[in-house]
């Protein structure tokens, strides 16, 4: 039984290469380094920054959060969970720090771990806002993320860059360089014009 089964792997694993050959050429783009990460894959053209909040990570919504942008097409470079300082955040909210709810966003903020992510794609920044949905869930149509899954502004269970340049800056601020993965995408020519 045992010689059998060492006789019998080599086969399988030699079928397993054969039919991932066959099955690879269909799609024009693939290659099978392609999945690695490789310095021949063209540069990015735009990425955005989607954090999930914590009242999100707290109700195990970042599956279902991530499962949208993979779904649209977009690819993610970027993942982390960490719990955040006060000074990032102020750096990431600077131009709220003034605002009244700012204190009550803070505390929200830091009251549990976030997910962020950098995600990248044809127009993803204006994209995942339309994905997202208002800032004010009560304005958020279904279908968005905060009009599926909240009801307040003070917990409206995910953060997306509202412009190239916050985009640019969010980015820069969360990762460093070395985090975010540089990776041919065997689909791409499926989703987008190249
Ligand atoms: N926020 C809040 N009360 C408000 C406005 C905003 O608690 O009246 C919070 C909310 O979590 C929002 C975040 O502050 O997502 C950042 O506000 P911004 O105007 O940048 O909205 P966003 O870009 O997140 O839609
Ligand atoms: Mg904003």
């Amino acid at each position: 039984m045992l010689l059998q089964r060492v006789m019998f792997l080599p086969l399988f694993t030699q079928w397993n290469r054969q039919t991932t050959k066959n099955l690879v050429p269909r799609f024009p783009a693939v290659r099978l380094t392609g999945f690695r990460s490789n310095s021949s894959v063209p540069d990015v053209k735009e990425r955005t920054l989607i954090a999930v909040k914590p009242d999100g990570v707290q109700r195990r919504l970042v599956g279902q959060i991530i499962r949208r942008f993979e779904q649209r097409g977009f690819k993610l470079v970027g993942l982390k969970m960490l719990q955040v300082s006060e000074e990032l955040l102020s750096q990431h909210y600077c131009q709220l720090t003034q605002k009244p709810f700012y204190p009550s966003l803070v505390e929200y903020m830091t009251s549990g771990p976030v997910v962020v992510m950098v995600w990248e794609g044809q127009n993803v920044v204006q994209s995942s806002r339309a994905m997202v949905g208002p800032t004010n869930p009560a304005a958020a149509p279904a279908g968005t993320v905060r009009g599926d899954f909240s009801l307040h502004v003070s917990r409206n269970v995910v953060h997306a860059s509202d412009s190239l340049e916050g985009a640019q800056r969010e980015i820069q601020l969360w990762f460093q360089g070395k985090e975010l993965v540089k990776w041919g995408c065997w689909d791409q020519t499926l989703t987008c014009e190249e």
